[in-house]
């Protein structure tokens, strides 16, 4: 396969008569870093969900390095390499941080000694090595999505979806994610899509972003390009916020 990414093809997604997801496509592919930004309601974490299989469109294609994974479950798909991370923190509060992520690479049939050198790695490459026998209970906020994330990583993934990671992190917790997801799809050859509100932070992270309003596909492109689009900053930020722009 001359050029491998995660592909969605004119999806559509419908909840009970109202469409979330109209007729939009995505690509993410690998060692990028691709921002799904959009106001709130506007269909970004139905994305995902479809890209993961946790929601089933009523149209449209997702294909993973060129073949149709539309008929396999979320579990499938993430021993395909998709992983994702939720929006609220779910960890073994009672296993320490070293074991969380160890259960993590055992459950998709690493042996106990891969699984040990696997979490070594990620410990040292998240900042953790120093909190590896804390129970997670015990973490604050950040370290404890940071742990998160080195769990979705420990199965290797080829694509990893982020809903939110920096959502109740403050500046310096989301400084320090940001630093690490950064590195990640050159060391990792791994794909990334972000959803994030905080605009500086997608802006210095991302390569790529997709805009969505209502559903539909508002803006794609590069960074500054995608940030000026006129769709964008009204769909974003209001009306007012374009006249601003406009008169700044
Ligand atoms: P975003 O992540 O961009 O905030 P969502 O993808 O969560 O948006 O939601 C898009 C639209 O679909 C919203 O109107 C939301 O209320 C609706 N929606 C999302 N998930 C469900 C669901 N499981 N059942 C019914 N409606 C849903
Ligand atoms: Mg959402």
């Amino acid at each position: 396969m001359a050029n491998p990414s995660l592909q969605a093809n004119s999806i559509v997604v419908e909840f009970s008569g109202l469409r979330a997801l109209d007729n939009v496509d995505l690509t993410l592919n690998r060692r990028e870093i691709l921002g799904l930004i959009g106001p709130n309601g506007s269909g970004k974490t139905t994305l995902i969900n479809v890209l993961t299989g946790q929601v089933t469109p009523v149209s449209g294609t997702v294909l993973c390095d060129g073949e149709d994974i539309g008929a396999l479950l979320p579990r499938q798909r993430a021993l395909r390499g998709i992983m994702r991370s939720f929006q609220t923190v779910r960890l073994f509060g009672n296993l320490t941080v070293a074991e969380n992520i160890e259960v993590a690479a055992i459950a998709k049939g690493s042996s106990r000694r891969q699984a040990r050198s696997g979490v070594d790695r990620l410990l040292e490459e998240f900042s953790l090595t120093d909190y590896r026998s804390e129970l997670a209970s015990s973490l604050n906020y950040g370290d404890e999505r940071r742990v998160e994330i080195a769990r979705a990583l420990v199965a290797d993934p080829k694509y990893l979806l982020l809903d939110e990671p920096a959502a109740g992190m403050n500046e310096e917790e989301s400084g320090m994610l940001m630093q690490i997801l950064k590195r990640l799809p050159e060391e990792r050859d791994l794909g990334i899509v972000i959803i994030d509100h905080d605009m500086p932070l997608i802006m210095r992270l991302c390569h790529r972003l997709q805009a969505i309003a209502q559903g539909k596909t508002i803006g794609e492109g590069g960074v500054d390009e995608v940030r000026r689009l006129p769709a964008v900053i009204e769909a974003y930020l209001g009306a007012d916020a374009l006249e601003a722009e406009n008169h700044a």
